[in-house]
């Protein structure tokens, strides 16, 4: 691991990650790095770390000179009636984790901090990309990404990052905030990191903590039927895909709200294999959570 002696050494003799709760002095605490020179690279999560989010502050920790995680349940990005309250927090857990996996600061502010009194400007990317999928009114509602791309155009703004690290488990929030930086010529490079999976393919999730022991195994169903898909649509065709995979999570008693072909980019549907990369993203209530996971099916090599 690429232990920067700046970072390491001199600002946090400790070992330790700096916690940080207001905007202001994270600012000041990164102004010098900037004015030195140093990559600063930025991990936006909702805290409770598993390895999905340990996966990206390496990646980050390797590549950036100062790593920053924000650590910060986002309450607009929730729905009406969603899980907010009852959203697994730990935060000595996760500071320990952090300094495990070399971040330099934790930003961790209060709700006040980031939505203060008279709070009224939204960063919105509209149109196909945040209207299907989770955008749906009928499902999670097309809230969810205002909610998501205004904190993250936040922190893009008070870090000033050159490099932020997202998962392509939440493919869809990954293509709204490519594009968001797109249309809005932010100055970041947004990398997207593999989906890292439990021994038996369920996608880590903070959420995975809400499942008891029977809705656990049931839950291994969803990435289960996104690899069977992958295999049937490269062997036969993407509906015959989806169909295997529809069927596989009917096995196991799951009705998706979603099970769906899309192109990883545009969120346009996609109805047969063409050549391009496809995503197959599923979402579906197993018991006490909501679970979302994903495959990119990649196009088939045979033609020559
Ligand atoms: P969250 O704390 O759930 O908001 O996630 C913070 C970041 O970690 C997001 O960019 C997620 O896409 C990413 N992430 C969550 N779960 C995983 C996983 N299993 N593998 C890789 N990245 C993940």
């Amino acid at each position: 691991m690429n232990l920067s002696p700046i970072t390491r050494n001199n600002l946090h003799a400790s070992g330790g990650a700096a916690f940080v709760r207001a905007n202001d002095e994270l600012r000041s605490a990164l102004a010098p790095h900037r004015a030195a020179g140093r990559t600063i690279g930025l991990v936006p999560t909702m805290g409770y770390l598993h390895e999905g989010h340990l996966s990206l502050l390496r990646a980050a920790r390797e590549q950036c000179d100062v790593v920053v995680m924000s650590l910060f349940v986002n309450p607009t990005q929730f729905g009406e009636g969603e899980d907010l309250d009852r959203y697994p927090r730990d935060e000595e857990r996760d500071a320990r984790l952090a300094a495990e996996a070399g971040v330099d600061y934790v930003y961790a502010p209060p709700v006040e901090e980031v939505y203060p009194e008279g709070f009224g400007t939204a960063v919105e990317v509209t149109g196909e990309l945040t209207e299907v999928l989770d955008g749906d009114p009928a499902r999670r509602g097309p809230g969810h990404f205002r909610g998501v791309t205004t904190v993250v155009a936040k922190l893009f703004n008070t870090v000033q990052p050159e490099v932020a690290y997202f998962g392509q488990k939440d493919a869809q929030q990954l293509a709204v905030i490519r594009r968001m930086v797109r249309d809005l010529d932010l100055p970041v490079r947004v990398e997207g990191l593999p989906t890292v999976r439990e021994y038996d393919g369920l996608a880590m999730s903070s959420r995975n903590a809400y499942l008891d022991s029977g809705e656990r195994v049931r839950a291994a169903a969803l990435s289960r039927a996104l690899r069977t898909a992958d295999a049937r649509a490269r062997e036969e065709s993407l509906p015959a895909a989806i169909a295997a995979a529809r069927a596989e999570l009917e096995a196991e008693g799951i009705e998706p709200e979603y099970l769906e072909a899309r192109d990883p980019d545009a969120l346009t549907p996609v109805a047969e294999l063409n050549g391009r990369p496809v995503l197959l993203a599923v979402a579906a209530r197993v018991g006490g959570a909501r679970l979302i996971d994903n495959v990119l099916i990649q196009p088939t090599t045979t033609e020559t």
